[in-house]
Order: C-alpha cells, then sequence, then structure tokens
C-alpha cells in the first residue's frame, strides 16, 4: 500500500527516474537494481544496489527487499525476471517480456492475436540470405532480431544482391526481413492491465521520428481519425490480453496509406511516446506503471490539455556554430507558457542520446503546435511544420510532417 511498501525496478534509465518519481509521490521507497555507479534512475532511487542484472545475489537481495519488482528496459535477462518472481510480485510477467525481446517472437504475437504486421521473414542463419522468396519483401529493411533501439541495427535492403553484405553488417546475427511500407504517419498505444484483467488506456499519439529516433509526439494525433484511433485501443488491448499481460504495455503501429494499420512493435514498459501524459494527462503512464505493479486500482486516464512533446537529444549539447559543447538555453524555452522541461541527469552529453525532454500543454492543439515550434526554434532544431500550420493560420487538419 503507498507509504508503506518498497517497490523494485530492474535498470536504471530515464524510464525508471521517471517510474521512481511517480513512486515516491504515493509514499513508497524505490530500490533500483543497475550496474552503472551513476544512473539516471540509480540516483533518483532510495537505494541502488549496484550489479549486473543477473547477479544472483543482488536478485535475491532485490526479491527479499521489494514487495514488487518492475523492469525499465526490455532486455531485462527473462531469466531474472523469473528467479525475482519466486521471491516477490514482478510485473510485467517475464514470458511477455521474452516475447518483446525478439522482433520475429513479437510479429508471432501479433498474427495470433489477428493484429496485422509488415509481411516479414527471419533470417537465423547464413543460407537464409540466398531465398529467391525473400524477393517479395523488397525493398525491406533488416533488423536484427534483438537489441535494436532508435533505429540502430537496421539496414534499407533494396535486392537480394544487397543481402549477404547488409547480414554482415549486422554481425551475421538472427534478423527479420520486412517489407517497407508506405508509411501516412505513425501512432503508438499505452495500454495497463491488471492482474485481474482489468484495462486502461493513454489517449492515442502521433509520432515523428528523425533519423529512426522518435523527436516528436503529439497528442490528441492530428491525421489519425476517431475510427482508427478505436481500432488502434482495440488491437493494444487485444495483444494485451494475449500476453496475459500485467502493467504498462505500448503498442506502435503504422497508418499506411490507404488508412489501414499495422503494428510495428511492441515495450513491455512505458515508451518514450507515451511522456506527455505526465503534463497532459491526470495519470501518467508511470503512474499506471506504479498501480498496475502495487494491484492499486486502476481508473481510465484523462488528458486535461492538448499536448507536444520534444525530444531533447545529446546533439543539442553540441549545435553552436563550433560544435563546442555548450548548455541549450533552458531560460529561453521556459519562457514560454505551457513549457514543461525534464532533464534526466545524465553526466554526459553525446549525440543521438536521449537527455531529457520538453512537453508544451495548450489550451488548443494549434497552440501547443506553435509553442513547440518556438521552443524548437529557440533550441535550434530543424523546424516541424510549416510556420503557417504551426501558428494557426491553416486548420488543425494540417497536412503530416514530411518524413525526413
Ligand atoms: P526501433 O526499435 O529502433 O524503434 P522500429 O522497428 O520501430 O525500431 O523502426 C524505427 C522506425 O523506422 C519506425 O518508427 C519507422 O519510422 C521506420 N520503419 C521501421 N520499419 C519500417 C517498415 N517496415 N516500413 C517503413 N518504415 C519502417
Ligand atoms: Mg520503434
Amino acid at each position: 500500500m503507498p507509504g508503506a511498501g518498497v517497490l523494485g525496478v530492474m535498470g536504471g534509465g530515464q524510464l525508471g527516474r521517471m517510474f521512481v518519481h511517480a513512486a515516491q509521490v504515493l509514499g513508497y521507497r524505490v530500490f533500483v537494481l543497475e550496474p552503472d555507479s551513476a544512473s539516471p534512475a540509480g540516483v533518483a532511487a532510495d537505494r541502488h544496489l549496484q550489479a549486473p542484472y543477473a547477479d544472483a545475489q543482488a536478485l535475491a537481495d532485490m526479491g527479499r527487499l521489494c514487495q514488487a519488482v518492475t523492469t525499465e528496459f526490455e532486455n531485462v535477462p527473462a531469466g531474472a525476471l523469473r528467479q525475482l518472481a519466486q521471491a516477490s510480485r514482478v510485473a510485467p510477467p517475464a514470458n511477455a517480456v521474452e516475447i518483446c525481446q525478439h522482433r520475429a517472437r513479437e510479429k508471432a504475437c501479433f498474427l495470433q492475436a489477428g493484429v496485422p504486421c509488415a509481411p516479414h521473414a527471419l533470417l537465423g542463419h547464413t543460407d537464409d540470405v540466398a531465398r529467391p522468396e525473400l524477393a517479395n519483401l523488397l525493398p525491406g529493411i533488416l533488423k536484427t532480431a534483438s537489441l535494436g533501439y532508435d533505429g540502430k541495427g537496421q539496414v534499407l535492403v533494396n535486392t537480394l544482391a544487397e543481402l549477404p553484405a547488409a547480414w554482415a553488417q549486422l554481425g551475421s546475427v538472427p534478423c527479420v526481413l520486412e517489407q517497407r511500407l508506405s508509411l501516412r504517419c505513425e501512432i503508438s498505444v499505452i495500454v495497463a492491465r491488471g492482474a485481474d484483467g482489468q484495462q486502461v488506456h493513454l489517449p492515442v499519439q502521433q509520432n515523428l521520428h528523425r533519423d529512426g529516433i522518435l523527436a516528436l509526439t503529439q497528442v490528441p494525433p492530428p491525421d489519425v481519425s476517431p475510427e482508427q484511433c478505436a481500432q488502434a485501443l482495440a488491437l493494444a488491448a487485444r495483444l494485451a490480453d494475449t500476453l496475459a499481460y500485467v502493467g504498462v504495455l505500448c503498442v506502435e503501429f503504422f497508418v499506411l496509406n490507404d488508412g489501414s494499420l499495422v503494428a510495428n512493435e511492441m515495450a513491455p514498459r512505458p515508451h518514450n511516446s507515451g511522456h506527455a501524459s505526465i503534463d497532459a494527462c491526470d495519470v501518467s503512464q508511470f503512474d499506471l506503471q506504479v498501480r498496475t505493479l502495487a494491484g492499486l486500482p486502476l481508473v481510465q486516464p484523462r488528458q486535461h490539455s492538448p499536448a507536444v512533446m520534444l525530444n531533447l537529444l545529446g546533439d543539442l549539447w553540441f549545435a553552436g556554430a563550433d560544435a563546442q559543447l555548450q548548455t541549450p538555453d533552458w531560460a529561453a524555452v521556459l519562457a514560454l507558457p505551457g513549457v514543461h522541461l525534464h532533464l534526466y541527469g545524465k553526466t554526459e552529453a553525446r549525440r543521438g542520446r536521449k537527455m531529457g525532454h520538453l512537453t508544451v500543454t495548450a489550451a488548443t492543439a494549434q497552440q501547443a503546435r506553435s509553442t513547440a515550434q518556438e521552443a524548437a526554434r529557440r533550441l535550434g532544431l530543424p523546424r516541424f511544420w510549416p510556420d503557417d500550420a504551426a501558428s494557426g493560420s491553416s486548420s488543425e487538419a494540417a497536412p503530416p510532417p514530411s518524413k525526413p
């Protein structure tokens, strides 16, 4: 119960940090297991157990000291969750995490649940890259079956002749080749499911990626119909049921040019695209993670403000003409109305590294866009919309931002 318990989290990244904050608001103490000595969640936690994720002694300590344990990243060893589950309540369950860790298992789960996904094939060994029928999937994207993130571990393949080199470039590890689809836009859905099967969800989020990394999320989604939103929510709910899921699950969808939805991937945890829920909803994705983990009541979140979330990557620290390390002009963006700045406490900025995010809330979606555009300008980021689309002289149904 709030105020009394100890919750554990596997992993010390920013998602763990925001979980720690949400849990501490309810009076929980939070212990983090993380090998790095200085991590975003480790420094915020009540206690940091510094050990490898699969360390048997550390897992025994976590199981003994915490009444319930969750994870903040999907690559936590499933065996570690199984060991923890012998001593403590664990959510999400190891089986579901294991499915999300592997693109082929994930796609098999989509199909089992009757959720459409991109045509694809698993390439398990060297001989597979010579299979002539793979031509049907080209042009396609070759993705490592596991450990990919932020567009890493992916290569575009246009012809069969390019396939062996692409496979070698990815380290000759098991890969999924999937057809490259023509996307109208991308959306994501975050659901929370309790141990009793009850589900609630956050509003559908529309996502824009730059260089394979999430750059911007808009809620509500400007280019998606209510029917498409309802369909995405229903498909995500079906996946959570199929996995007998407990916890917060994010499902990413492509919206194709004909308006149909295709599931891309899922994450067994809160997701970067759900960060706006902290400032724009009365229950955030991290509150939902705490509630599902602790077995507290789930109530349907309500979005009280339209929002735009901008990711703050390490590149911002090198934005000057001389590429010298600099601190972005936070005062300039905080001078804008409705700006919520979140920094993750990472000591070293690197290009492409997620250092923080900024959520703009406003009375209307157009106002949120216009302020987000101005914040991006003050930070030196490329604009996201043509200026008239952001500032309101055109309709709410402005064309989707072009994909870089
Ligand atoms: P990651 O684990 O890096 O998020 P994703 O599979 O989600 O990997 O791919 C990252 C991005 O690449 C997607 O959000 C989308 O923009 C693009 N992408 C991935 N797969 C496809 C595809 N089959 N067709 C078109 N675009 C794709
Ligand atoms: Mg993705």
